[in-house]
């Protein structure tokens, strides 16, 4: 008996999101008293292998078959369940991010598993298996009780704060039979939309809100998320107006992020938006209204007018490099 995670990585790194998921799949393993296993497709450094031990995968399953660097639905969902069958998996976990969505409703119709997705707590073990979930774009939450012996959680990024341990993970070769015919789509390219570094996988995030006027006006908050080495975010008001792209959106209806600094700019601090983003480690609010809310939720504050303090900001980062 087991519980499988499906640890998702990109140019053969573990993404933020797989830990979050290999950590969630070893605490339910520790709930049923049955042990965690990780599973990684495609090619991935060894030693990010066996860091998935220190969120506490016992054992990886590792298959480092270049065909497997990108998702392919069908391919993946064939080798999830033949991992889940020879681990005895009750439960696979999976992250509710694009390439958990590909594939984890496919391996519980595989499995003729109970499945929820956008987890955002552990089960509730206490009367049944109830999950709770984020429901109506996180307008809401749902407890749901998985009934069906196979259970299928996708879980929802930047909800589960990661806590690190030194233990180190067996990692094994896995080799499922698979062949070119297999692969009924293949990536050609990948073109990248917001800047080199995925928003929800960032260390830094530079956001900006309707005070900066307009998209004309973006450039300062690029410049200082460029000296950072941060991502790009902005409040839903600048994504439904079309000053930004809906994937930078952050909040109650948009991504969630939890990263160690994170930078509002122009941004009044809605409880929807702080909805997306209080789980950072270190908060930074630039606004010009000493009354605006976000300064309550921030660590450090700056009052004044954004189109003054952020190029001094970003030419004092640059000088100090
Ligand atoms: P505003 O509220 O207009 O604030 C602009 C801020 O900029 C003000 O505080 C102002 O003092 C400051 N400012 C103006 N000029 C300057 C300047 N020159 N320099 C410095 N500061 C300046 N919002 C989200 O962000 N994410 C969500 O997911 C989300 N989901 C929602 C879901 C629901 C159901 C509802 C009802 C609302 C949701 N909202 C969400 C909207 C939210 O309630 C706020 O309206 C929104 O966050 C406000 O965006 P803002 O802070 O950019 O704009």
């Amino acid at each position: 008996m087991s519980v499988l995670i499906f640890a998702d990585q990109a140019h053969g790194k573990i993404k933020k999101v797989a830990f979050e998921a290999v950590q969630y799949g070893a605490r339910v393993a520790q709930q049923l008293g049955v042990s965690a296993t990780a599973l990684v497709l495609g090619e991935a450094d060894s030693a990010e292998l066996e860091a998935l031990g220190n969120y506490g995968a016992a054992k990886v399953l590792h298959v480092p078959d270049a065909r497997l660097n990108e998702v392919e639905g069908t391919v993946f969902t064939r080798i999830i369940a033949d991992a889940a069958a020879q681990e005895a998996a009750q439960v696979v976990i999976f992250p509710h991010n694009f390439d958990g969505k590909a594939v984890a409703p496919r391996v519980a119709a595989r499995l003729k598993a109970g499945f929820v997705s956008g987890a955002v707590s552990l089960p509730d073990t206490s009367n049944g298996f109830v999950v709770k979930k984020s429901v109506f774009s996180g307008k809401a939450f749902a407890n749901v009780n998985i009934t069906s012996a196979s259970k299928v959680i996708a879980i929802m990024p930047n909800t589960f704060a990661l806590e690190q341990t030194d233990a180190k993970a067996a990692v094994t070769a896995f080799s499922p039979a698979i062949n070119d015919a297999d692969f009924k789509v293949k990536v050609t390219s990948v073109e990248t939309v917001s800047g080199e570094i995925p928003l929800t996988e960032a260390e830094i995030v530079v956001s900006g809100g309707r005070g900066l006027k307009g998209p004309e006006n973006w450039g300062l908050v690029e410049d200082l998320a460029k000296e950072l080495g941060a991502a790009t975010a902005c409040s839903r008001p600048v994504a439904d107006t079309g000053w930004r792209p809906h994937h930078e959106h952050v909040g109650q209806t948009g991504l969630t992020v939890r990263p160690n600094l994170y930078i509002a700019i122009g941004i009044s601090g809605a409880i929807q938006h702080l909805a997306g983003v209080n789980g950072s480690k270190v908060i930074v609010v630039i606004n010009k209204d000493p009354e605006a809310p976000f300064f309550k939720a921030a660590d450090y504050g700056i009052v004044g007018d954004a189109f003054e303090v952020v190029p001094k900001l970003t030419a004092a980062i640059k000088a100090a490099k």
